[in-house]
């Protein structure tokens, strides 16, 4: 899934600025000796269930002797990484902050008497019951319920059904007895009512002896249930918090045994972006149009028809669909028949998919799309749009058919479906979704005119490419559970910079994949970051939700991108064409990816890459020199505001160098891998200095000390090309970095910056400026008039001319573009004349010609941003964009809309925006992420947040993607002790309305960061600007 379609556009305005908070200690991270690397959970008993983090199993009814303590667990995962967890497990309390997340509901939490007791009670009371019932008692042990000192097995409490009978299952995850084998599913929407019936027909197989089949289903209403011979109704008891049904049987369903459960159910259309969802646009004639659409991932499959709702268990899957004719109808599979019903309605019907597939890739839409097409290599590749956008599609289809050759060759395995199909979805709250074969995508991520930009193409291509990728990635080899969501996220995301510089080099995806290494780092930097493969609880749909951040897309994409150019040249391919070639078909755990890519080499990659990604955060490399001998010492990089958390966290860091002989070249690099706190390099006397991290490849920064930042900063100011700009990026990054860790004075950030006013190269220059407009916005939120006056003196003072001297005109380099769109948004929005001027008679020219003038597309949003701040153009651009039907243009427009400083049309804005209609409500995260960039916007936003939280989640998801976004917006920019307790009373209040999420966390470690770089930076600045 791509959850964010603005990625790109918001690298330039991205908050940087983090904080931490030791209250908010995360769990010791815990890897386990016992991996199990098969694919599907075949061999154990009823009583198994899988556990989120690695491959640990839980086993319910096991003795205390069989269990390692949580010491035991700290110790074997400090031997794996060779170190010790210890000092962070004494001090870990999990239970001492209000934002902690809680574990679901258990029967076996015993960590304290009062809860043995407890725990006592509801043993003697559940055991009667169970016994009754002929249950084994099934106590389930996990490290935040572990009852290994208890003497007695601790019996599970079964929750209430709905109809008040006990539920014969009482764990978020599928017991592992009952395989699906295949689906039928047959299903009536109708697009008047917008309700829809269903009938799933469920074949399984059963691995283990059990007297219960449990499974998914939310929001459905089972109408009649039979199992084997339809004629013998069985009965359905539902646990609605946790989205289970279930079927008891008085005897044993024998292991081996093929069954067939049918569901016979009806159900409302969702209203949200999930699930089987309507959704509605009006075409050329004004008219409104309905249509029905699915988004399954991660948890809403469930919501569409009765399934095994995990990614671990695959089967394969036969479509029917009935519609009215008028409509056409779209899945996984190509269509094999339709006939017509007595009704007049027709049926669909689609092939069984030949490849075993996850829930959360089924997809199915209904809906009067029209389509171009196209074979490439035995597939019939199809771009589907509404039809006054047919001619929106070709870019897409072009760029699909390319990519799609390009995968088949490189991963030596053949895309495996006939069809495949993209289709462009009005209403759509992620940016694309790749169900395989149907991918579904926002208009915004798929549909350009031919005449748009390049920089609009690049934004199509980077989904085009991610989504393609994950028919490899994701859907042929998919992560057991969402804890590993990281092995088909990290690699979309590197597949899709990667694939793209191969194919479409014009696109310059370098400089994007550079930005995004740096803005993991961001999110990366703080304490409520997380292990790319998470192996604390991962179990809540929340906390499902959750995993698609920043660390899972962009840290796992880094990282790959760090491997591939560590390993020697091609293991890296072979090792993923074997890793794609052992598990196609089936679910992977990160092991097994490290394990396919040692088997291709000589080294052992699991070493070096546990290290990265079962822990948090990333390493500082502090390099200190003395003659010839180089020493170099690793720590966690951790932003704190107190200084209280320190971790003695190592990683195997490969460590790349070049040096003032041989500095630019790929064969000028050299590799050393530091394993230890402190190693020592040696290099010739004669080196004047040395530059770590060749092009920023390595997911670490570097402090040269005073020394070593000194003679770098002297070499760019001699020749400033004596660095590739990729290098000279990083050591902008890494010195606002060290800024902020408090380790470089801002006095030396503003040295370093003096080099600045020669650099003509988009890369250095959009960190520069990125870096040095969030600390703008700090200051300007903190109503610093002076020194906001001031730094706008120092932007102009050495940018100003690069600025000035920008062309206008049409431009056809991506890089170029990129450059001017991030010096003019800059210009502009800190009102230079030069600017604004240009901006404003560009706009002119357009309304004027009655929109026939074009606005080059990089720079329409300036052009639109510098409108909008006039009252006039403000209401001609409101006019602009209900009529507009080309969409990158309406978001740009709509983001200059939202950029205004005008209060009531911000509050109008933003209630038009959560109503729907007008403003989508899918671009409400978009409308405040801007808002919240302007002053005045900042604090209204966040009185709206506030005030319709409830109806906000309703739309999105707590701890989905867009909701994290709407936090980091509103919260980042604060600074003060007051904002700190207010965002925090909030935050508290919601309790299980999103009190636990990450973001939070994340939220107030950033404010506290904020108040810290205020309290050490503002004299600093005074002085020095
Ligand atoms: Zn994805």
């Amino acid at each position: 899934m791509e959850p964010h379609t603005h990625f790109i556009e918001c690298r330039a305005s991205l908050p940087r600025n983090m904080i931490e908070n030791s209250m908010f200690e995360e769990e010791p991270d815990v890897v386990d000796l016992d991996k199990d690397s098969t694919a599907f959970p075949a061999l154990e008993p009823d009583e198994v269930v899988y556990e989120p983090r690695s491959s640990r199993l839980l086993v319910r009814g096991l003795g205390e002797n069989d269990l390692d303590d949580e010491e035991e667990d700290y110790e074997s995962s400090a031997r794996l990484l060779g170190m010790s967890f210890m000092n962070r497990s004494s001090t870990h309390n999990p239970s001492s902050s209000p934002y902690n997340r809680q574990a679901p509901p258990r029967s076996c939490s015993c960590s304290s008497a009062r809860m043995l007791v407890v725990g006592v009670f509801i043993l003697v009371l559940v055991a009667s019951m169970a016994m009754a019932l002929y249950f084994l008692p099934g106590c389930t042990f996990t490290k935040v319920g572990v009852c290994a000192n208890s003497s007695t097995p601790m019996e599970p409490s079964y929750p209430n059904s709905t109809n008040g009978e006990l539920f014969p299952w009482n764990e978020l995850r599928l017991p592992a007895s009952v395989r699906p084998v295949n689906y039928d599913l047959s299903l009536t929407p109708n697009l008047t009512s917008m309700t829809f019936t269903g009938r799933t027909v469920i074949n399984m197989t059963i691995l283990h002896d059990t007297k219960r089949i449990v499974l998914h289903s939310s929001e459905l209403n089972i109408t009649k249930a039979t199992f084997q011979d339809k004629s013998v109704e069985v009965k359905v008891l539902e646990y609605k918090p946790w989205q289970q049904i279930a079927v008891s049987f008085p005897e044993d369903l024998k292991v081996g045994q093929v069954c067939v459960l049918t569901l016979d159910y009806a159900a409302n259309l969702s209203h949200t972006y999930d699930g089987f969802y309507n959704s509605s646009y009006n075409d050329k004639t004004g008219a409104k149009r309905v249509l029905a659409a699915t988004q399954f991932e991660p948890q809403a499959a469930r919501k569409a028809f009765p399934c095994f709702d995990e990614p671990a268990f695959k089967a394969t899957f036969l479509v029917r669909i009935t519609r009215e004719p008028g409509y056409i109808t779209l899945s996984n599979m190509p269509q094999a028949k339709t006939t017509t019903l007595p009704s007049g309605l027709l049926e669909d019907e689609f092939e069984q998919t030949g490849v075993n597939m996850s829930t959360y890739l089924v997809a199915f839409i209904v809906a009067n799309f029209t389509s171009i097409t196209r074979n490439v290599s035995n597939t019939l590749v199809s771009v589907y749009s509404v039809p006054e956008k047919k001619e929106h599609t070709h870019y897409a289809l072009d760029t699909a058919s390319t990519l799609l050759h390009f995968y088949n060759t490189f991963f030596h395995i053949d895309y495996p479906l006939r069809k495949l199909d993209l289709v462009a979805i009005p209403d759509f709250l992620a940016g694309a979704m790749e169900n395989w074969g149907l991918i579904t995508f926002r208009e915004t991520s798929l549909l350009v005119g031919n005449q748009s930009s390049p920089l609009d193409k690049q934004l199509i291509a980077n989904v085009v490419a991610h989504e393609l990728a994950h028919q490899w990635f994701g859907n042929l080899v998919t992560m057991r559970w969402w804890n590993d969501l990281w092995l088909n996220e990290g690699f979309a995301t590197y597949w899709q910079y990667t694939s793209l510089m191969t194919e479409f080099p014009q696109l310059d995806l370098d400089n994007v994949f550079l930005g995004v290494r740096f803005k993991a780092m961001a999110k990366d930097c703080l304490n409520s970051s997380h292990p790319v493969s998470v192996s604390s609880q991962v179990t809540t749909p929340e906390q499902v939700s959750e995993m698609f951040d920043s660390v899972t897309y962009e840290k796992g994409a880094s990282l790959l991108l760090m491997l591939k150019t560590t390993l020697p040249d091609g293991q890296f391919r072979k090792g993923l064409i074997k890793y794609l070639d052992n598990y196609r078909g089936s679910n992977t755990v990160t092991e097994d990816l490290w394990n396919s890519l040692t088997q291709v080499g000589q080294e052992s990659v699991s070493d070096m890459m546990r290290t990265w990604t079962l822990q948090n955060g990333f390493p500082l490399v502090t390099v200190s020199r003395m003659g010839g001998h180089v020493t170099l010492t690793q720590e966690h990089f951790l932003l704190s505001a107190d200084n209280a958390t320190h971790t003695s966290n190592l990683w195997h860091i490969p460590v790349t160098y070049v040096n003032d002989s041989c500095s630019s070249a790929p064969s000028c690099r050299q590799i050393f891998t530091l394993r230890n706190k402190t190693a020592t390099l040696n290099v010739s006397d004669s080196v004047k200095w040395l530059k770590f991290n060749y092009m920023n490849t390595g997911f670490y920064i570097v402090h040269y000390g005073d020394e070593g930042w000194a003679t770098l900063i002297d070499a760019l100011k001699t020749d400033i090309n004596t660095l590739t700009p990729h290098d000279r990026a990083s050591l902008i990054h890494n010195i606002f970095a060290l800024s902020r860790l408090g380790r470089v004075s801002f006095r030396q950030v503003l040295n370093l910056l003096d080099y600045a006013t020669s650099e003509t190269e988009t890369a250095p220059l959009t960190e520069a400026l990125s870096q040095l407009s969030s600390v703008y916005r700090l200051l300007d939120k903190r109503q610093e008039q002076r020194l906001v006056a001031r730094m706008k003196v120092y932007i102009w003072g050495h940018f100003g001319q690069l600025m000035d001297s920008q062309d206008w005109g049409e431009e056809e380099s991506v890089s170029r573009q990129e450059l001017r769109s991030v010096l003019l948004e800059m210009a502009c929005s800190l009102g230079r004349q030069n600017c604004t001027d240009q901006a404003t008679a560009l706009y002119d020219q357009w309304t004027n010609s009655n929109q026939t003038k074009q606005i080059p597309g990089d720079l329409q949003r300036v052009v639109f941003s510098t409108a909008a701040q006039s009252d006039l153009r403000w209401l001609s651009l409101m006019e602009a964009y209900s009529s507009t039907t080309y969409d990158s243009e309406k978001r740009k427009i709509l983001q200059a809309l939202a950029s205004t400083q005008d209060p009531q049309s911000i509050v109008w804005i933003l209630s038009t925006g959560l109503e729907g209609g007008i403003i989508q409500t899918q671009e409400l995260p978009l409308v405040i992420s801007t808002m919240s960039d302007g002053f005045a916007g900042h604090l209204l936003v966040w009185e709206f947040v506030k005030e319709n939280w409830d109806r906000i989640i309703e739309k999105f998801p707590v701890g989905s993607y867009p909701i994290q976004s709407i936090i980091k917006s509103t919260t980042s920019q604060f600074s003060t002790q007051t904002h700190l307790e207010e965002v925090q009373r909030f935050f508290s209040s919601l309790k299980e309305r999103g009190s636990q999420m990450r973001s939070v966390q994340e939220a107030l470690e950033t404010i506290r960061l904020n108040q810290l770089w205020m309290d050490r930076n503002l004299p600093t600045l005074r002085i020095w600007l």
